[in-house]
């Protein structure tokens, strides 16, 4: 677990968020501030490529998106056509080799890429296209992208894509640059989020539409699994490449990964947060006298669970939000540093209190039982905590960085035995059946909520996923 993992080691994390812009002058420009809407996403890395008279520019750099274009490295990156990448990695992916757009010269043309999401047949590709000579830079199974666009037989640039797409497996959400043309593509499940907007005469495509609020850009409408657009000269085309499968989306966009002032597939992220916490109150409640939010993403739930159990909502918790990454810790004896440098409680809202703590979800139990610990030093009285999803007990093979099961409490754990480990007086999670209800997919369908049944969607490697069992 590296350190900046220790400082957040209660959530999971998205892999990346992607942008694009075809038309603008300043399409360099406008993706870097769709980046910076975008970096919740990915805190680890980030880059944009850009096409200039059919030449190709490209900056990547390790560090956070303002730290990374400043007005000097923005211009070297002319042109009207951009993709752009934040990405967050694990410790071992973590280097600036993985970092995204991967970008190449391929038959005298640009080729790049920017990918969201993960394949779960890479081992496969990658083993394929070694035994065929393709030499690989990178770990990352973006570059596989590069090499199966490159290897397609010549012809339209959709047929191009989609033949290379129609061989790999798993989530992604990617936009390629392919000589002047931009395509935008979702998988046929539609784990991760895709979404077009327009500015002007310029189009935009970004993982979640928030990113069109800071360019005035308008929102047109998602990418739909499964579907592909090419937008060149002649506008926007749509083509559906793949076999028709099931809407699968992944339901932790709306628990934890997407802003909350994110609309995705039509619901309103912030609003479902709140019916997230409503649901909780209704079938988890307990005697309280405050409920406070895990801030910042326990927020939204924290509202609608309080308004729910007409009990008072407060910011018992304040976060600091000025925490590097790269934050040196004076030292090892100042206990419970990491969570103390992001959290600190307000104890006139705690002291005396019976304190209800909500939370969208418990991934190691580490954090939780030092904000409980907290919360008792800062003298709650009680501490219950709710949780806004249900135990995640699976790993995610489709983009999201979770640790093994091993690792992950509730594959281990009752939720009695949690709660003693978190010394919470209780501790109660959402009911599958309460997040579709909040979430409003009563019966199960269009939605991935693997992390929590271990249904997968798509097939997972059987040893791969033993070898993460406990
Ligand atoms: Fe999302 Fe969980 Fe499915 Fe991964 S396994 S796509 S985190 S719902």
């Amino acid at each position: 677990m590296s350190d900046e993992h220790e400082l957040d080691d209660d959530h999971f994390h998205d892999e990346c968020g992607v942008v694009a812009v075809y038309g603008h002058p300043e399409a360099a420009n406008l993706a870097y501030l769709g980046l910076h809407a975008l970096q919740h996403r990915g805190q680890e890395s980030a880059g944009i490529a850009t096409i200039d008279n059919g030449r190709l520019h490209v900056h990547r750099a390790m560090g956070l998106v303002q730290e990374i274009f400043t007005p000097a490295a923005i211009a070297t990156l002319p042109g009207a056509i951009a993709i752009g990448h934040v990405r967050y990695s694990t410790a071992g992916g973590s280097h600036i080799r993985n970092a995204q757009p991967f970008a190449v010269e391929h038959g005298g043309a640009p080729l790049a890429c920017a990918h969201n999401g993960n394949l779960t047949n890479t081992d496969a590709l990658r083993a394929e296209l070694d035994a065929a000579g393709a030499i690989f830079q990178t770990s990352s199974d973006t570059e596989i992208f590069l090499h199966l666009v490159a290897r397609a037989p010549r012809g339209p640039v959709e047929e191009r894509v989609a033949t290379a797409l129609r061989k790999t497996k798993g989530a992604f959400s990617a936009v390629f640059l392919v000589g002047d043309a931009l395509v935008a593509v979702r998988d046929p499940h539609g784990f991760r989020p895709l979404s077009l907007g327009i500015l002007n005469r310029a189009y935009v495509v970004a993982s979640e539409p928030t990113a069109f609020d800071l360019i005035t850009a308008e929102f047109v409408r998602d990418i739909d699994p499964g579907e592909m657009l090419v937008v060149d000269g002649s506008g926007v085309r749509s083509f559906r490449p793949f076999e028709p499968a099931p809407a699968r989306f992944c339901v932790f966009e709306h628990v934890y990964f997407a802003r909350p002032d994110s609309v995705l597939g039509g619901r309103a992220v912030y609003d479902t947060r709140k019916r997230l916490g409503a649901v909780l109150a209704r079938v988890q409640p307990v005697e309280a006298d405050v409920v406070i939010p895990v801030p910042d993403s326990g927020v939204a739930s924290a509202i609608g669970y309080a308004e729910a159990a007409k009990l008072p909502f407060e910011m018992g918790l304040i976060r600091s939000h000025y925490v590097g990454r790269t934050f040196i810790e004076p030292s090892q004896s100042i206990r419970h540093f990491g969570v103390r440098l992001k959290l600190n409680p307000v104890r006139s809202v705690i002291q005396g209190k019976r304190v209800i703590v909500v939370d969208d979800s418990i991934v190691r139990g580490t954090t939780s039982r030092k904000i409980v610990k907290m919360l008792r030093d800062a003298g709650a009285r009680e501490v219950h905590l709710r949780i806004s999803s249900p135990p995640t007990r699976w790993p995610c093979f489709y983009g999201i960085d979770t640790p093994t099961r091993r690792e992950l409490i509730a594959a281990n754990h009752t939720t009695d035995e949690i709660a003693r480990y978190v010394t919470s007086d209780s501790l109660a999670y959402l009911p599958v059946e309460g997040l579709r209800e909040a979430v409003g997919y009563p019966t199960g369908d269009g939605f991935c909520e693997a992390c929590f049944t271990g249904d997968y969607p798509v097939d997972v490697i059987p040893a791969e996923r033993l070898s993460r069992g406990p």
